[in-house]
Protein backbone atom coordinates (compact mmCIF):
# COMPACT_ATOMS: atom_id res chain seq x y z
CA UNK A 1 0.00 0.00 0.00
CA UNK A 2 1.13 3.51 -0.95
CA UNK A 3 0.40 6.55 0.77
CA UNK A 4 0.59 9.90 -0.09
CA UNK A 5 1.75 12.98 2.26
CA UNK A 6 0.31 16.52 1.00
CA UNK A 7 1.45 19.58 3.20
CA UNK A 8 -0.35 22.49 1.34
CA UNK A 9 0.76 25.68 2.26
CA UNK A 10 -0.96 29.06 1.06
CA UNK A 11 2.01 29.12 -2.38
CA UNK A 12 3.65 25.71 -1.80
CA UNK A 13 2.94 22.07 -1.88
CA UNK A 14 5.25 19.39 -0.34
CA UNK A 15 4.33 16.28 -0.96
CA UNK A 16 5.99 12.67 -0.04
CA UNK A 17 5.04 8.84 -1.83
CA UNK A 18 5.79 6.68 0.98
CA UNK A 19 5.45 2.66 0.83
CA UNK A 20 3.72 1.10 3.85
CA UNK A 21 5.39 -2.33 4.26
CA UNK A 22 8.71 -0.88 4.04
CA UNK A 23 8.17 2.70 5.08
CA UNK A 24 10.21 3.91 2.13
CA UNK A 25 9.89 7.17 0.92
CA UNK A 26 9.64 6.23 -2.90
CA UNK A 27 9.28 10.03 -4.23
CA UNK A 28 9.01 13.32 -2.81
CA UNK A 29 9.05 17.02 -4.00
CA UNK A 30 7.55 20.17 -3.66
CA UNK A 31 5.83 22.66 -5.84
CA UNK A 32 6.88 26.36 -4.85
CA UNK A 33 5.92 30.15 -5.77
CA UNK A 34 2.50 28.73 -6.72
CA UNK A 35 0.46 31.67 -8.19
CA UNK A 36 3.45 33.85 -9.11
CA UNK A 37 4.80 34.40 -12.17
CA UNK A 38 7.81 31.32 -12.30
CA UNK A 39 6.89 28.75 -10.30
CA UNK A 40 9.21 25.47 -9.54
CA UNK A 41 8.57 22.03 -9.29
CA UNK A 42 11.43 19.53 -7.41
CA UNK A 43 10.65 15.87 -7.66
CA UNK A 44 13.22 13.68 -6.56
CA UNK A 45 12.98 9.48 -6.59
CA UNK A 46 15.83 7.04 -6.25
CA UNK A 47 16.17 7.15 -9.94
CA UNK A 48 17.24 11.34 -9.63
CA UNK A 49 16.05 14.61 -8.95
CA UNK A 50 14.20 16.46 -11.46
CA UNK A 51 13.77 20.45 -11.41
CA UNK A 52 11.35 22.51 -13.76
CA UNK A 53 10.99 25.85 -13.84
CA UNK A 54 6.91 26.21 -14.86
CA UNK A 55 3.92 28.99 -13.93
CA UNK A 56 1.58 27.38 -11.71
CA UNK A 57 -1.52 29.35 -11.48
CA UNK A 58 -3.51 27.01 -9.13
CA UNK A 59 -2.90 24.55 -6.44
CA UNK A 60 -4.31 22.23 -9.01
CA UNK A 61 -1.56 23.53 -11.50
CA UNK A 62 0.85 22.04 -9.20
CA UNK A 63 -0.48 18.84 -8.13
CA UNK A 64 -1.26 18.09 -11.22
CA UNK A 65 2.24 18.46 -12.67
CA UNK A 66 2.85 16.41 -9.51
CA UNK A 67 0.95 13.99 -10.17
CA UNK A 68 2.39 13.94 -13.78
CA UNK A 69 6.11 13.46 -12.47
CA UNK A 70 5.41 10.47 -9.88
CA UNK A 71 3.32 8.68 -12.44
CA UNK A 72 5.92 8.45 -15.13
CA UNK A 73 7.24 5.34 -14.33
CA UNK A 74 9.28 6.61 -11.15
CA UNK A 75 8.29 5.34 -8.89
CA UNK A 76 4.06 4.44 -10.17
CA UNK A 77 2.62 3.74 -13.34
CA UNK A 78 -0.83 5.00 -12.47
CA UNK A 79 -2.67 7.18 -9.59
CA UNK A 80 -4.50 4.13 -8.96
CA UNK A 81 -1.27 2.67 -7.16
CA UNK A 82 -2.02 5.30 -4.43
CA UNK A 83 -4.06 3.72 -1.95
CA UNK A 84 -4.76 6.95 0.47
CA UNK A 85 -3.90 10.41 0.85
CA UNK A 86 -2.84 11.95 4.19
CA UNK A 87 -2.90 15.82 4.63
CA UNK A 88 -1.23 17.58 7.03
CA UNK A 89 -3.44 20.01 8.97
CA UNK A 90 -2.29 22.55 10.77
CA UNK A 91 -5.22 23.26 13.08
CA UNK A 92 -8.19 21.33 14.25
CA UNK A 93 -9.28 22.84 17.12
CA UNK A 94 -11.29 21.53 19.93
CA UNK A 95 -13.75 20.11 17.32
CA UNK A 96 -11.22 17.75 15.52
CA UNK A 97 -8.98 16.20 17.96
CA UNK A 98 -8.14 12.99 16.36
CA UNK A 99 -7.05 11.73 12.98
CA UNK A 100 -9.64 11.22 10.89
CA UNK A 101 -11.22 10.55 7.41
CA UNK A 102 -12.43 13.54 5.40
CA UNK A 103 -16.02 13.48 4.49
CA UNK A 104 -17.83 16.75 3.83
CA UNK A 105 -18.68 17.41 7.45
CA UNK A 106 -14.91 17.14 8.47
CA UNK A 107 -14.07 19.05 4.98
CA UNK A 108 -16.75 21.84 6.63
CA UNK A 109 -15.32 22.10 10.03
CA UNK A 110 -11.77 22.41 8.72
CA UNK A 111 -13.19 25.49 6.54
CA UNK A 112 -14.88 27.09 8.84
CA UNK A 113 -11.84 27.50 11.45
CA UNK A 114 -10.28 29.69 8.85
CA UNK A 115 -10.35 32.64 10.89
CA UNK A 116 -8.28 30.91 13.37
CA UNK A 117 -5.45 30.25 10.60
CA UNK A 118 -6.04 32.46 7.90
CA UNK A 119 -2.63 31.34 5.94
CA UNK A 120 -2.91 27.64 6.16
CA UNK A 121 -6.83 26.93 5.96
CA UNK A 122 -7.88 27.92 2.66
CA UNK A 123 -4.43 26.11 1.47
CA UNK A 124 -5.32 22.68 2.75
CA UNK A 125 -8.98 23.27 1.57
CA UNK A 126 -8.13 23.67 -1.52
CA UNK A 127 -5.36 20.71 -1.66
CA UNK A 128 -8.55 18.02 -0.23
CA UNK A 129 -10.33 19.32 -3.00
CA UNK A 130 -7.78 18.85 -5.81
CA UNK A 131 -7.03 15.36 -4.71
CA UNK A 132 -11.15 15.12 -4.51
CA UNK A 133 -11.07 15.97 -8.38
CA UNK A 134 -8.11 13.89 -9.66
CA UNK A 135 -8.14 10.96 -7.02
CA UNK A 136 -11.74 10.33 -7.24
CA UNK A 137 -12.69 7.54 -4.22
CA UNK A 138 -9.04 7.68 -2.73
CA UNK A 139 -9.46 8.12 1.12
CA UNK A 140 -8.55 11.29 2.14
CA UNK A 141 -6.59 11.49 5.70
CA UNK A 142 -6.51 14.60 8.07
CA UNK A 143 -3.67 14.51 10.50
CA UNK A 144 -4.04 17.83 12.72
CA UNK A 145 -0.80 19.73 13.92
CA UNK A 146 -2.82 20.70 17.22
CA UNK A 147 -4.88 17.11 17.91
CA UNK A 148 -2.16 15.41 19.87
CA UNK A 149 -1.96 18.95 22.68
CA UNK A 150 -6.34 18.36 23.22
CA UNK A 151 -5.22 16.49 26.28
CA UNK A 152 -3.85 19.35 27.90
CA UNK A 153 -5.83 19.96 31.45
CA UNK A 154 -7.81 23.33 31.24
CA UNK A 155 -5.29 25.29 33.46
CA UNK A 156 -2.68 24.62 30.87
CA UNK A 157 -4.86 25.74 27.61
CA UNK A 158 -6.84 28.46 29.07
CA UNK A 159 -5.59 32.39 28.93
CA UNK A 160 -6.13 34.13 32.14
CA UNK A 161 -9.00 36.22 29.88
CA UNK A 162 -12.73 37.17 30.21
CA UNK A 163 -13.96 33.17 30.33
CA UNK A 164 -16.43 34.16 27.43
CA UNK A 165 -13.71 35.25 25.18
CA UNK A 166 -12.88 31.26 25.52
CA UNK A 167 -16.35 29.42 25.39
CA UNK A 168 -17.81 32.09 22.77
CA UNK A 169 -14.65 32.94 20.08
CA UNK A 170 -12.71 29.73 21.09
CA UNK A 171 -9.46 32.01 21.85
CA UNK A 172 -7.20 29.57 23.97
CA UNK A 173 -4.28 27.64 23.52
CA UNK A 174 -4.14 24.65 20.83
CA UNK A 175 -0.37 24.03 20.91
CA UNK A 176 1.13 23.05 17.42
CA UNK A 177 3.99 20.65 16.04
CA UNK A 178 2.02 18.01 17.98
CA UNK A 179 2.54 15.37 15.53
CA UNK A 180 6.37 15.74 15.89
CA UNK A 181 6.42 15.76 19.20
CA UNK A 182 4.08 12.66 19.21
CA UNK A 183 6.47 11.28 16.98
CA UNK A 184 9.63 11.41 18.38
CA UNK A 185 8.05 10.48 22.09
CA UNK A 186 7.40 7.26 20.77
CA UNK A 187 10.44 6.65 18.99
CA UNK A 188 12.06 7.37 22.23
CA UNK A 189 9.87 5.06 24.24
CA UNK A 190 10.88 2.30 21.45
CA UNK A 191 14.58 3.23 21.51
CA UNK A 192 14.33 3.51 25.52
CA UNK A 193 12.80 -0.22 25.29
CA UNK A 194 9.46 0.80 27.49
CA UNK A 195 5.75 1.77 26.99
CA UNK A 196 5.84 5.46 26.46
CA UNK A 197 2.55 5.32 28.99
CA UNK A 198 5.46 5.01 31.36
CA UNK A 199 7.72 7.65 30.77
CA UNK A 200 7.42 11.73 31.35
CA UNK A 201 9.23 13.28 28.38
CA UNK A 202 10.29 16.85 27.77
CA UNK A 203 10.19 17.29 23.95
CA UNK A 204 11.71 20.05 22.24
CA UNK A 205 11.19 20.31 18.29
CA UNK A 206 14.17 23.41 17.69
CA UNK A 207 13.58 24.36 13.89
CA UNK A 208 12.50 27.82 12.01
CA UNK A 209 9.42 27.30 14.39
CA UNK A 210 10.22 25.82 17.75
CA UNK A 211 8.05 24.50 20.17
CA UNK A 212 8.73 22.59 23.84
CA UNK A 213 6.26 19.75 24.88
CA UNK A 214 5.77 18.38 28.40
CA UNK A 215 4.24 14.39 27.69
CA UNK A 216 3.19 12.45 31.13
CA UNK A 217 2.39 9.08 30.40
CA UNK A 218 2.51 9.77 26.62
CA UNK A 219 0.04 12.86 26.44
CA UNK A 220 0.82 16.19 25.97
CA UNK A 221 -0.17 18.21 29.02
CA UNK A 222 1.16 21.42 28.23
CA UNK A 223 2.91 23.24 25.48
CA UNK A 224 5.01 26.35 24.79
CA UNK A 225 2.50 27.24 21.23
CA UNK A 226 -0.68 28.88 21.92
CA UNK A 227 -3.77 30.23 20.05
CA UNK A 228 -1.17 30.52 16.96
CA UNK A 229 2.03 29.17 16.54
CA UNK A 230 3.66 32.39 17.92
CA UNK A 231 3.85 32.06 21.64
CA UNK A 232 6.71 30.21 23.48
CA UNK A 233 10.26 30.31 22.59
CA UNK A 234 12.22 32.67 20.77
CA UNK A 235 12.23 31.42 16.68
CA UNK A 236 13.76 32.06 13.59
CA UNK A 237 11.56 35.08 12.79
CA UNK A 238 8.89 35.14 15.25
CA UNK A 239 9.02 36.45 19.12
CA UNK A 240 7.27 33.69 21.19
CA UNK A 241 6.76 34.96 24.62
CA UNK A 242 5.55 39.37 25.15
CA UNK A 243 3.98 41.07 27.36
CA UNK A 244 0.73 42.14 25.53
CA UNK A 245 0.83 46.06 26.42
CA UNK A 246 4.06 46.08 23.92
CA UNK A 247 1.48 45.95 20.95
CA UNK A 248 -0.83 48.79 22.76
CA UNK A 249 2.33 50.74 23.79
CA UNK A 250 3.70 50.70 20.00
CA UNK A 251 0.18 50.84 18.21
CA UNK A 252 0.18 53.99 20.27
CA UNK A 253 3.46 55.26 20.54
CA UNK A 254 4.59 54.61 16.46
CA UNK A 255 0.88 54.60 15.11
CA UNK A 256 1.42 51.09 14.08
CA UNK A 257 -1.83 48.86 12.72
CA UNK A 258 -2.37 45.90 12.93
CA UNK A 259 -0.78 44.16 10.02
CA UNK A 260 2.38 46.22 10.64
CA UNK A 261 2.47 44.47 14.37
CA UNK A 262 1.52 41.29 13.15
CA UNK A 263 4.02 41.31 10.57
CA UNK A 264 7.16 42.52 12.99
CA UNK A 265 6.07 39.55 15.63
CA UNK A 266 6.04 37.15 13.18
CA UNK A 267 8.76 38.05 10.47
CA UNK A 268 10.88 40.77 11.78
CA UNK A 269 11.74 39.74 15.41
CA UNK A 270 12.95 36.01 16.56
CA UNK A 271 17.08 35.11 16.25
CA UNK A 272 16.55 38.21 12.64
CA UNK A 273 15.35 40.74 14.60
CA UNK A 274 17.91 40.11 18.02
CA UNK A 275 20.71 39.82 15.71
CA UNK A 276 19.86 41.86 12.38
CA UNK A 277 21.95 39.44 10.94
CA UNK A 278 19.99 35.83 10.22
CA UNK A 279 16.87 33.71 11.58
CA UNK A 280 18.81 30.75 10.35
CA UNK A 281 20.81 29.34 13.47
CA UNK A 282 23.38 27.83 11.87
CA UNK A 283 24.72 31.02 10.42
CA UNK A 284 24.50 32.63 13.85
CA UNK A 285 26.31 29.53 15.60
CA UNK A 286 29.46 29.80 13.02
CA UNK A 287 29.71 33.57 14.15
CA UNK A 288 29.37 32.93 17.71
CA UNK A 289 32.15 29.90 17.95
CA UNK A 290 34.18 31.86 15.46
CA UNK A 291 34.67 35.06 16.50
CA UNK A 292 32.05 35.54 19.22
CA UNK A 293 30.13 38.29 17.05
CA UNK A 294 28.19 40.15 19.81
CA UNK A 295 25.12 40.46 17.77
CA UNK A 296 25.15 37.10 16.70
CA UNK A 297 25.35 36.09 20.70
CA UNK A 298 22.69 38.38 21.80
CA UNK A 299 20.09 36.47 19.69
CA UNK A 300 21.57 32.96 20.43
CA UNK A 301 21.76 33.79 24.06
CA UNK A 302 18.07 34.42 23.93
CA UNK A 303 17.21 31.20 22.01
CA UNK A 304 18.34 28.74 24.75
CA UNK A 305 17.27 31.13 27.51
CA UNK A 306 13.89 30.77 26.60
CA UNK A 307 14.38 26.84 25.78
CA UNK A 308 16.47 26.39 29.30
CA UNK A 309 13.55 28.22 30.94
CA UNK A 310 10.97 26.30 29.60
CA UNK A 311 12.40 22.78 30.35
CA UNK A 312 12.02 24.07 34.03
CA UNK A 313 8.64 24.99 34.29
CA UNK A 314 7.63 21.95 32.32
CA UNK A 315 9.93 20.05 34.67
CA UNK A 316 8.49 20.99 37.59
CA UNK A 317 4.58 20.42 36.12
CA UNK A 318 5.78 16.77 35.60
CA UNK A 319 7.24 15.95 38.74
CA UNK A 320 9.71 13.55 37.15
CA UNK A 321 11.45 13.48 33.79
CA UNK A 322 12.74 10.61 32.84
CA UNK A 323 14.08 12.19 29.10
CA UNK A 324 14.65 15.10 27.18
CA UNK A 325 14.34 15.06 23.49
CA UNK A 326 15.72 17.17 20.79
CA UNK A 327 14.66 17.27 17.23
CA UNK A 328 14.11 19.43 14.18
CA UNK A 329 16.61 21.29 12.34
CA UNK A 330 18.73 23.15 15.29
CA UNK A 331 17.59 20.31 17.48
CA UNK A 332 19.12 17.61 15.43
CA UNK A 333 22.19 19.27 14.12
CA UNK A 334 23.26 21.89 16.80
CA UNK A 335 25.77 20.30 19.31
CA UNK A 336 26.32 24.04 20.05
CA UNK A 337 22.24 24.50 21.31
CA UNK A 338 21.94 21.18 23.47
CA UNK A 339 25.16 22.28 25.38
CA UNK A 340 24.68 25.55 25.72
CA UNK A 341 21.37 24.56 27.67
CA UNK A 342 21.81 21.13 29.06
CA UNK A 343 25.19 22.01 30.99
CA UNK A 344 22.51 24.57 32.80
CA UNK A 345 20.14 21.36 33.74
CA UNK A 346 22.03 20.95 36.93
CA UNK A 347 19.04 21.02 38.89
CA UNK A 348 17.94 18.29 36.77
CA UNK A 349 21.09 16.23 37.21
CA UNK A 350 21.13 16.29 33.62
CA UNK A 351 25.16 15.38 32.12
CA UNK A 352 25.96 16.06 29.04
CA UNK A 353 28.84 13.40 26.68
CA UNK A 354 30.31 15.62 25.03
CA UNK A 355 31.38 13.41 22.57
CA UNK A 356 27.84 11.53 22.01
CA UNK A 357 26.56 15.14 21.93
CA UNK A 358 28.64 15.88 18.48
CA UNK A 359 25.90 14.46 16.65
CA UNK A 360 24.14 15.73 13.61
CA UNK A 361 20.50 14.48 12.32
CA UNK A 362 21.06 10.76 13.78
CA UNK A 363 19.01 9.02 16.42
CA UNK A 364 21.74 8.76 19.61
CA UNK A 365 21.70 8.94 23.49
CA UNK A 366 23.52 12.32 24.15
CA UNK A 367 23.17 11.89 28.43
CA UNK A 368 26.14 9.91 30.25
CA UNK A 369 25.28 6.78 31.99
CA UNK A 370 25.28 8.73 35.81
CA UNK A 371 22.96 11.25 34.12
CA UNK A 372 19.47 11.54 36.14
CA UNK A 373 17.65 11.97 33.02
CA UNK A 374 18.27 10.98 29.62
CA UNK A 375 19.10 13.64 26.64
CA UNK A 376 18.51 11.69 23.42
CA UNK A 377 18.51 13.17 19.59
CA UNK A 378 15.54 12.19 17.38
CA UNK A 379 15.28 13.20 14.76
CA UNK A 380 11.56 13.83 13.58
CA UNK A 381 9.70 12.24 10.88
CA UNK A 382 6.85 14.22 10.52
CA UNK A 383 5.43 12.34 7.12
CA UNK A 384 6.42 9.15 7.71
CA UNK A 385 3.71 9.83 10.95
CA UNK A 386 1.02 11.19 8.93
CA UNK A 387 1.24 7.95 6.34
CA UNK A 388 1.71 5.90 9.52
CA UNK A 389 -1.75 7.58 10.92
CA UNK A 390 -3.57 7.70 7.63
CA UNK A 391 -2.47 3.84 6.95
CA UNK A 392 -3.54 2.64 10.51
CA UNK A 393 -6.83 4.42 10.01
CA UNK A 394 -7.56 3.28 6.40
CA UNK A 395 -6.69 -0.20 7.29
CA UNK A 396 -9.08 0.00 10.37
CA UNK A 397 -11.89 1.01 8.02
P1 LIG B 1 13.56 23.31 10.36
O1 LIG B 1 12.56 24.42 10.47
O2 LIG B 1 13.26 22.14 11.25
O3 LIG B 1 13.86 22.90 8.94
O4 LIG B 1 14.95 23.90 10.91
C1 LIG B 1 15.58 24.99 10.31
C2 LIG B 1 16.66 25.52 11.25
O5 LIG B 1 17.62 24.49 11.50
C3 LIG B 1 17.45 26.70 10.67
O6 LIG B 1 17.55 27.72 11.65
C4 LIG B 1 18.79 26.08 10.39
O7 LIG B 1 19.82 27.02 10.51
C5 LIG B 1 18.90 25.07 11.51
N1 LIG B 1 20.00 24.13 11.23
C6 LIG B 1 20.11 23.23 10.24
N2 LIG B 1 21.33 22.63 10.29
C7 LIG B 1 21.99 23.18 11.34
C8 LIG B 1 23.30 23.01 11.91
N3 LIG B 1 24.15 22.14 11.41
N4 LIG B 1 23.62 23.75 13.00
C9 LIG B 1 22.76 24.64 13.51
N5 LIG B 1 21.52 24.85 13.02
C10 LIG B 1 21.14 24.14 11.96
Amino acid sequence: MKVLVLNCGSSSIKYQLIDMETNEVQAKGTVERIGESEGKLKHKTAKGEKVLHEVFATHSDGLKRAFELLCDNDPIKDLCEISAVGHRVVYGGEALTKTCLITPAVLKTIHDAEPLAPLHIPAHVLGIKVVQDLLPGVPQVAVFDTAFHQTMPEHAYLYALPYELYTEDHIRRYGFHGTSHQYVAKRLAELMGKPVESLNIITCHLGNGSSITAIEGGKSIDTSMGLTPLEGLCMGTRCGDLDPAVLTFLGKSKGWDLQKLDDICNKKSGLLGLSNISNDCRVLEDLVLAEGNADALRAMSVFNYRILKYIGSYATVLGHVDAIVFTAGIGENSPYVRKEVCSKLQLLGVEIDEIANDVHGKERRISTDASAVEVWVIPTNEELAIAQQTYALVKSL
